[in-house]
């Protein structure tokens, strides 16, 4: 059998003196018993009756900051909103079932043993029209469904045809990797093979594989690109291309990348790109790449707004992990994702919480892939219940029920700041997250 990848072939808390105050009494919290009456301050039920006012003086000191080129200067009032209603998920009426799609009927018997009855909208809007072979280009991110709108089209067009392949470049290894944990779902029992072509781990296992044969390889664009250039992936034949989270990918530097993968594809490839947002670079992608493709928004409902937000002011000469402990001490506080933008501060953060008797863990970068494979699980799982990342290291990951998303540093960018407090709020939940401003 041929081996198709193989060679041959607006309000304000302050946390400082157990109750909010304004700038005028912060002396006061820095002379006297910031931590006494710390439990009695309103963590909890931020009252939101901050001052417009204030929020000039906090910009100041917050912008000032930082001068990095790539840092937006954020105003602070944007990380305060408070949540009243919990929105009600809008009903979708799709227009197909699963099994009015001309699919395989293994195929339609696994996607059933996942649990899937109807069509999510990105789902039902896109796949007749890539069973068809158009081009999807999907305005969605994570949480939509986009993954199953091409795992289909291409599973199908691969048990249609043994020596299809595919490849699907992902922005992140734990985003990569939840693809191909789906991919492996839809495909049980098939005789289709993936290679998750990613960093951190080695790279000999994956040519191993790579050299035993497969249909698909999802991966990210460095450990990819690495192969082809080591002849251990030939792209020539390969016939269906997925971007996900290309926006993403496009933030992490990765374009050169992307388009020299491209290039090297089958001319008559059909591409499946999906991005949150699109950027100008992008779009070029999609002029270059696409063709005629189908657009499909998926509008999500906004998850900020199920999300109370409110910002922690650090009073000088206050530790800031103090103030972040008390915080964790409180029982709402079930499960909570706290951002830190550098990976060493993220690990010694994560560190020193298990230090204070939390049972926190941490993912970024300079992690093996493994251990960071373990603490998602374990976090997931609810063994851990405070997970201290990099917004690389969190990206696109599907993780239910945080209660909390705490930004122990300022993200670089409002952007970045929504993606993150997305990590709460979902399916309907209420979610909190608190920003340490100050
Ligand atoms: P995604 O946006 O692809 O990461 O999917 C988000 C979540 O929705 C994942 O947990 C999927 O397993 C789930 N999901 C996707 N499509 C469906 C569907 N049609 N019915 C039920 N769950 C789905």
């Amino acid at each position: 059998m041929p081996t198709p990848y193989s060679k041959q072939g607006s309000k304000r808390t302050s946390y400082s003196a157990g109750r909010k105050t304004n700038r005028s009494n912060n002396t006061q919290s820095r002379t006297g018993s910031t931590f006494s009456t710390f439990k009695s301050s309103p963590l909890a039920k931020p009252s939101f009756k901050g001052n417009k006012s204030n929020y000039t003086s906090n910009r100041r000191k917050v912008s000032s900051k930082r001068k990095s080129s790539s840092f937006e200067r954020i105003d602070v009032s944007r990380f305060i909103n408070k949540s009243t209603i919990i929105e009600k998920e809008e009903v979708y009426i799709p227009t197909h079932t699963f099994s009015d799609f001309g699919i395989d009927s293994n195929l339609k018997k696994n996607i059933a043993s996942k649990g899937y009855i109807y069509p999510s909208p990105i789902q039902d809007k896109s796949i007749p029209h890539a069973l068809e072979g158009r081009d999807v280009l999907g305005i969605a991110n994570t949480g939509t469904g986009k993954t199953a709108a091409f795992l289909i089209p291409i599973i199908n067009k691969v048990i249609k045809d043994s020596k299809e392949t595919a490849i699907i470049i992902a922005p992140t290894r734990e985003l990569a990797l939840q693809i191909e944990k789906e991919f492996i779902e839809f495909t049980k029992g098939m005789k289709i093979w993936s290679v998750a072509c990613v960093g951190g781990v080695p790279i000999f296992s994956q040519i191993k594989n790579l050299r035993r044969g497969c249909n698909i390889v999802i991966g990210t664009p460095g450990r990819l690109l690495d192969l082809v250039k080591r002849k251990e992936i030939d792209l020539s034949n390969t016939r269906s291309v997925v971007l996900d989270e290309a926006d993403r990918m496009l933030d992490m530097g990765f374009v050169d990348d992307i388009t020299f993968l491209l290039e090297k594809t089958s001319k008559d490839r059909q591409s499946f790109f999906f991005s949150a947002t699109l950027p100008k670079p992008i779009e070029n992608l999609i002029e270059k790449f696409a063709n005629n493709p189908v657009r499909v928004v998926v509008k999500t409902r906004d998850t900020s707004k199920n999300v109370e937000q409110d910002v922690v002011r650090v009073a000088r000469g206050i530790d800031k992990i103090d103030v972040l402990t008390e915080l964790l001490t409180g029982i709402e506080f079930k499960k909570v994702l706290i951002f830190s933008e550098m990976k060493h501060a993220v690990e010694k953060l994560s560190v020193e919480l298990i230090k204070r008797g939390f049972k926190a863990g941490s993912i970024h970068g300079d992690k093996r892939h493994n251990e960071r494979q373990r603490t998602l699980k374990k976090f997931k799982e609810n063994e851990l219940n405070i997970l201290v990342a990099t917004d690389v290291a969190a990206r696109g990951l599907d993780i239910p029920d945080v209660t909390h998303v705490i930004n122990y540093e300022i993200p670089q960018t409002y952007d970045t700041y929504i993606h993150r407090i997305g990590r709460t709020g979902r399916a309907s939940k209420k979610g909190t997250a608190l920003t340490f401003v100050g």
